[in-house]
């Protein structure tokens, strides 16, 4: 009996880029492309999509709720991306249950930088071949642009590398996050749009709606991301350097204030495994300090401090 071959599914007949859109994952087993700088245009869509999203604001306004709504969600995400996509899943320098890892990777996720795995395995990247030819990002070696942003938008870029995140993958609910990592941040702008829609029902005096609220939150995650990516590019740009590190990190007072303590990046590439990025006590890390605070109520635990002989070091060199 002849049977015909089976016909490919239908998402196969969408070009991978638009697949990808959907689940990260696709494609993940061919083999990296090479390092080619060039923009793929139809993945970052959505990427480009949110930023010019945010001209609606001259259409939807503003008002003081969705401005401090805008406002809270930056820290908080923030907060979400430096103590646990970085702090926790990029360097594991304190401990959590497995309920509280979740909970925080949705938070990091809906900050729209991709899932968990895709953003230690390229951190993780990024410490080991630090300012040198293989480096993701580079300000040193390929520019501001590149290092900001350019990176994020070329294709060798885009699939998680599993083999620096072996220890992750072993929880199927990050794995799950990672692959489809456009979901929670659909469901986080959904969200926001249901509250300021019933809150032009229920509390008209706020003077919001769903509309201006969404556009409000989009603005806030620009913001964020932009935020976030100064710690690859302007860090390892402008600052001082306490720590003769092989690299050109620095620490950045103005930069520690919008990240939450991530500026303190010399201080951080001279010991990775540290929970705290503000190695002195005036130097602030508001992360840190909520890292503590949440150890208290015993969310979080085993924090990882800087051993004295770090700072020893320093003084040695310094002299
Ligand atoms: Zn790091
Ligand atoms: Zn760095």
């Amino acid at each position: 009996m002849q049977t015909s071959p089976a016909a490919p599914p239908q998402s196969k007949f969408l070009p991978l880029a638009v697949r990808r859109w959907i689940d990260s994952w696709e494609g993940i087993d061919d083999p990296l492309p090479p390092r080619d700088k060039r923009v793929d245009w139809l993945r970052i869509m959505p990427f480009v999509l949110l930023h010019v999203a945010c001209i609606a604001v001259v259409w939807v306004g503003w008002s003081w709720f969705a401005v401090g709504a805008a406002l809270v969600l930056y820290v908080v995400r923030m907060f979400g991306i430096t103590a646990f996509y970085h702090r926790y899943f990029s360097h594991r320098t304190f401990k959590t249950s497995r309920a509280m890892q979740f909970a925080f990777a949705v938070l990091g996720n809906s900050s729209v930088q991709r899932g968990p795995l895709w953003w230690a395995a390229h951190h993780r990247e990024h410490h080991l071949n630090s300012d040198t030819p293989e480096d993701t990002h580079s300000p040193v070696r390929d520019g501001f642009w590149w290092s900001h942003v350019g990176w994020i938008t070329a294709k060798f870029n885009f699939a998680t590398r599993r083999e620096r995140v072996k220890d992750l993958l072993k929880y199927p609910e990050l794995v799950f996050l990672d692959r489809y990592d456009t979901l929670v941040p659909i469901l986080f702008f959904a969200a926001l749009y249901g509250l300021g829609a019933a809150l032009e029902r229920f509390a008209p005096g706020l003077g919001t709606n769903g509309w201006q609220l969404l556009v409000w939150g989009l603005i806030s995650t620009v913001a964020l991301f932009h935020g976030t990516f100064t710690i690859n590019s302007l860090t390892h740009m402008y600052g001082t350097r306490r720590f003769q590190t092989p690299d050109h990190s620095r620490n950045n007072w103005l930069l520690a204030i919008i990240t939450l303590g991530e500026g303190w990046h010399n201080n951080h590439h001279h010991y990775q495994g540290s929970v705290r990025q503000g190695f002195v006590w005036w130097e602030y890390d508001f992360s840190y300090y909520a890292l503590v605070a949440m150890s208290w109520l015993g969310l979080v635990w085993d924090l990882n401090q800087v051993p004295p002989v770090i700072m020893t070091k320093r003084l040695e060199q310094a002299r």
